[in-house]
């Protein structure tokens, strides 16, 4: 799949693959690591796949472990202090075990990512241009001049008014919401297949950050790519989610399409998360937040980690909740739901009668 060269001689979308292929697949990643308390459990048993063409939102509040199972995805851990089993395929690379070069070669090439704060990825005392100019020519045998002309056109491509001119400007001159235009702009410069981006719209206001979720949107079409959003905001989600993974605890609990999931939540928890945004289809709507806090990943609670928090634990017979972990169990149409009390006969016929 190829389309034509711009003046920099890069061609937008120049990369095998049709929409739908998966380009990341996660199978049992379990990533633990040492504290001053003890091994942090971050996440345990998760698989999940990123399709090209698609965005996957991996939700949840703080101490979910959905920022700690991208950053392994990137090698971004310590690793003398992380212990990681399980899979990570990347493209065909396995990336468990990887040496740096390897992982090195890949954060540029085939994954990038938008972090919340893009001040923590551009260089302050570099200009924007040669920083992004640097980056593809780290990958493509290309003079500066070519290089200067590419940046340019992603920074034009990202909405950024009078490109050539804030090239040659520093990150400082930028407006917050233009920096996370000039991160974004740099994370695609080399056509990535997959597109991590972790809370990319906390840090704006709301005008900015629907401008922000726009433009992603906007750009994983042009390019394709993978994108994987990870947030603890539904009301970002419910804009550019294709699927959704709901992590509590270290653990994925619930995971469907975007619609299944936002009008048909099946975990009490989601259910919690989507209780407490406002719904933009509701005039008069009482907003209730989830009780209690997460636990302490070094401390987890027995059974279901959720249970100190979980309003349904009664309707369940005995003490499941309390003593017995939930199995997540995968329904024939992909939904998949971590909860004793979740009848997936149900479930499914709820889904399949919409
Ligand atoms: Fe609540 Fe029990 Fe389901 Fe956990 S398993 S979410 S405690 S009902």
């Amino acid at each position: 799949m190829s389309t034509g060269t711009s003046p920099s001689g890069a061609s937008i979308r120049d990369r095998v693959g049709s929409a739908g292929d998966v380009v990341l697949k996660v199978e049992d990643l379990s990533v633990r690591f040492a504290s001053d308390e003890g091994p942090v459990n971050a996440v345990q048993n998760l698989s999940y796949e990123a399709r090209l063409g698609r965005t996957l939102a991996v939700v949840g509040e703080s101490g979910s472990g959905k920022s700690v199972s991208s950053m392994t995805l990137l090698g971004l851990h310590n690793p003398k202090r992380t212990t990681i089993t399980g899979s990570i395929t990347l493209d065909g690379t396995e990336l468990v075990g990887a040496s740096e070069e390897t992982m090195r070669g890949l954060r540029s090439s085939s994954v990038a990512m938008v972090f919340q704060d893009p001040q923590s990825s551009l260089h302050p005392f570099f200009k924007v241009g040669k920083q992004i100019a640097e980056a593809y020519r780290a990958h493509h045998h290309v003079s500066a001049a070519v290089a200067n002309t590419r940046a340019v056109e992603m920074l034009e491509r990202v909405g950024i008014p009078n490109p050539a001119r804030r090239a040659k400007q520093y990150p400082h001159e930028f407006s917050g919401g233009m920096r996370q235009r000039a991160m974004i702009a740099l994370g695609l410069v080399n056509d990535p297949k997959l597109l991590v981006a972790d809370e990319p719209t906390t840090a704006l206001d709301v005008t900015v950050q629907a401008q922000i979720l726009d433009l992603i949107k906007d750009l994983q079409q042009e390019f394709g790519s993978a994108v994987i959003l990870i947030t603890h905001d539904l009301a970002v989600v419910a804009e550019v989610a294709d699927d959704i993974l709901v992590m509590y605890a270290g653990r994925a609990v619930e995971k469907g399409l975007a619609k299944h999931v936002l009008s048909q939540p099946n975990h009490p928890y989601t259910m919690g998360l989507l209780e407490s945004v406002p719904s933009a289809s509701e005039e008069v709507q009482e907003l209730r937040a989830i009780r209690g806090a997460p636990p302490s990943l070094v401390y987890l609670p027995s059974g279901c980690s959720f249970h100190p928090r979980c309003d349904y634990q009664d309707q369940v017979p005995g003490e499941r909740c309390v003593t017995e972990l939930p199995e997540l169990r995968i329904l024939p149409n992909g939904r998949q739901i971590r909860c004793h009390l979740v009848d997936p006969e149900r479930v499914l016929s709820q889904e399949t009668s919409r």
